[in-house]
């Protein structure tokens, strides 16, 4: 007797599936009494590139004897990876991804923030900054420079193909699988802080009457104090979004 499951590979684990099963929900059927670990190999990717499992929302081991409607989501060793809110997550990919760019790449930074990644980008950073700097915050350092990202002591990298900034920030959030992790708004585009939602009394001399007085929701950043709002520039910029990257 066979029973249904549905799988999903996420990140690298991707490349050791054949074409065509990549990056999606695989609905298949199994012989009963088989382990999740051995279906996973079976479909491809060694037990030793998985670092986390969960079935029904809930992480198991290798050796956890599949049942019939199992949702199994599968993901990479990652050594950044935060798993402290792993069960909450169910269907997302959990990874919490964070970017360095280079100093061609000031565009991007940006809309990568106003899409809530963590970003870091100054224009006046060099190549042994940037690599210092990928490595001892586990950025995943973005740039169009081959000969940059050739260099070997870069642990995670990722060569941008496209010229365009719009085009850029679809392939990243395309490459990375992000589109269910983007939450605008939510960190400064100025200094990449995450922002923090701030009492409106206590911004009332802060921004201009008119903004103050039709607008009840604030956001700041607590680094360099900028004030947010959702004002018309929100509309546009959800627009742009979803015209963008949805
Ligand atoms: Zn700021």
């Amino acid at each position: 007797m066979k029973i249904n499951i549905i799988i999903r590979f996420y990140e690298e684990l991707n490349d050791f599936l054949i074409s065509g099963t990549r990056k999606k929900d695989l609905f298949i059927d199994i012989e009963k009494d088989v382990s999740v670990g051995t279906l996973i190999e079976l479909m491809g990717p060694p037990c030793s590139e998985v670092d986390l499992i969960l079935v029904n929302g809930q992480s198991a081991r290798f050796d956890y004897i599949l049942q019939n409607n199992d949702r199994v989501s599968v993901y990479p060793v990652f050594e950044c990876f935060n798993i402290e809110s792993v069960s909450l997550l169910e269907n997302a990919p959990l990874r919490k991804i964070k970017f360095i760019c280079d100093v061609h790449l000031g565009r991007l930074a940006k809309y990568l923030r106003m899409l809530g990644f963590d970003t870091q980008y100054e224009n006046d950073y060099d190549d042994n900054t940037l690599i210092r700097m990928s490595n001892a915050h586990c950025r995943t350092l973005l740039s169009r420079d081959k000969k940059l990202l050739l260099d070997k002591k870069i642990t995670r990298r990722y060569l941008i193909k496209q010229a365009e900034p719009a085009d850029q920030i679809r392939e990243v959030v395309e490459y990375f699988d992000l589109k269910n992790n983007i939450m605008p708004m939510s960190r400064c585009l100025e200094c990449n802080c995450v922002v923090q939602t701030v009492l409106k009394e206590a911004v009332e001399s802060r921004v201009d009457q008119n903004i103050f007085e039709i607008n009840d929701a604030f956001t700041e950043c607590r680094e360099c104090r900028k004030i947010y709002w959702k004002g018309s520039h929100y509309d546009s910029m959800m627009l742009w979004i979803r015209e963008t990257v949805d």
